[in-house]
């Protein structure tokens, strides 16, 4: 399945829309064929352009998605513009009745137990015909990884959705893919916060000025180490543009 990218500081980003990213996924569980997406913001494809091990992670997933208004600025300004954002907590909340409806059985994997149990409850009642195959808080030791990795090939999940934020989640699916035999594993950062109400969406206004991440600094002021990595994603782009590619 060929889809189209734009080059992001090495990570090949998909040209897709929602709908044609929905469209891209039903195609892998219906041909059973695993593979990792992920959800880049501009704080993903900063990291994996400094960290080898970390773009070779997106460089072999079978999809990555422009998750944040860094992702389509930086496209526009390569000249290969993506036409909308396709972030984690929209596709999480896409595929959830999707699921329901073509009763691919999903695995939730992350945040805090409370949290992940008030979802879980939440989703049950939204979504009756969802079949659960399994889930589990994010919080676990490298040691416990391969044994929680056969849990999850055990419950028979053909989704799961990881939550752990990044770089985890992304590792932890690169590494066990095959071994937990899901069709689709995807990383959705903050998401189980968002669906479980503990962490509010930012409001629509900041959504349409690419302002989200200002919304969540305000809100948790804890991120501004984070914050920086969006400067020195916008100078690591100019620098893509000015050496024409990477
Ligand atoms: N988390 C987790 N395990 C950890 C650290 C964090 O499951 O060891 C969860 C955390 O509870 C939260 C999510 O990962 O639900 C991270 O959210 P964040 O907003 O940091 O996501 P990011 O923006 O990093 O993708």
């Amino acid at each position: 399945m060929e889809t189209r990218t734009v080059n992001i500081l090495g990570a090949p980003v998909a040209k897709l829309t929602m709908e044609e990213t929905l469209g891209f996924l039903e195609a892998m569980l219906e041909k059973g064929k695993p593979g990792q997406i992920v959800t880049a913001n501009a704080e993903i494809l900063y990291k994996a352009s400094r960290n080898p091990a970390y773009l070779s992670i997106l460089r072999n997933a079978a999809l990555v998605t422009a998750d944040g208004s860094g992702a389509l600025w930086a496209s526009k300004y390569l000249g290969d513009p993506i036409a909308e954002r396709v972030t984690g907590v929209d596709l999480f909340q896409a595929l959830l009745p999707l699921a329901a409806e073509k009763k691919w059985s999903v695995y939730f994997l992350g945040a805090e137990q409370a949290v992940l149990d008030l979802m879980i409850h939440k989703i049950r009642g939204q979504y009756p015909e969802l079949p659960i195959a399994g889930q589990r808080n994010g919080y676990f030791s490298r040691d416990e990884q391969q044994a929680l990795a056969g849990e999850i090939h055990d419950s028979r999940a053909r989704i799961l959705f990881a939550a752990m934020g990044f770089p985890r989640q992304e590792e932890f699916i690169a590494r066990y893919l095959e071994p937990m035999g899901v069709c689709v594993a995807i990383g959705v950062g903050g998401s189980f916060d968002v669906l479980a109400g503990k962490a509010p969406r930012a409001p629509d206004w900041f959504a349409r000025h690419g302002l989200e991440w200002l919304y969540r600094l305000f809100k948790e002021p804890r991120r501004l180490k984070r914050t920086t990595a969006l400067p020195k994603f916008i100078f690591a782009v100019r620098r893509q543009l000015k050496n024409k590619g990477i």
